[in-house]
């Protein structure tokens, strides 16, 4: 069996079938951000909490990306001959964030603003042990497609 592996630590949790994404929400004025801050950048307070974030919401905006992006922070594939358009919005989640993901949709067919999200894990490559290496993406709900 594969094993798999967060992408970055502290970002995201759970099995594939369940994953979680890590935030934090200011103890003071209840403002959530994604990833986890230290301090609140909307009352300055630097009480903040973990908190497991709502692995669904609602598409805010979104972008293909068609060519690689510079690396590092970038750690997909990157090479050009093979590299695959992916698409990149904001999925704001409800009374939480905003937050910045990959889609895993790249037909802009088949993307549109207000359309239910929910968050998977997809695999970015496979490290130098054999492990999937995953990162954290929005998939359109099942359903939503075509729906007009
Ligand atoms: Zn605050």
């Amino acid at each position: 069996m594969t094993t798999t592996v967060p992408v970055q630590d502290g970002v995201f949790t759970g099995s594939p079938d369940d994953p979680k994404l890590l935030g934090s929400r200011c103890t003071i004025c209840g403002t959530y951000a994604f990833p986890a801050q230290s301090g609140c950048a909307k009352c300055t307070g630097t009480e903040m909490e973990p908190a497991e974030l709502a692995t669904r919401g609602t598409l805010w905006t979104w972008t293909v990306q068609g060519f690689p992006p510079k690396a590092p922070p970038y750690v997909g594939n990157a090479d050009p001959r093979t590299f695959e358009a992916y698409g990149v919005g904001y999925v704001e989640l409800p009374g939480q964030v905003k937050v910045e993901a990959r889609l895993t949709e790249n037909d802009p067919a088949k993307l549109k603003i207000g359309m239910e999200m929910e968050l998977v894990l997809v695999p970015l490559r496979t490290d130098a042990e054999g492990s999937e290496v995953v990162t954290f993406a929005f998939r359109p709900v099942a359903g939503e497609e075509g729906r007009s």
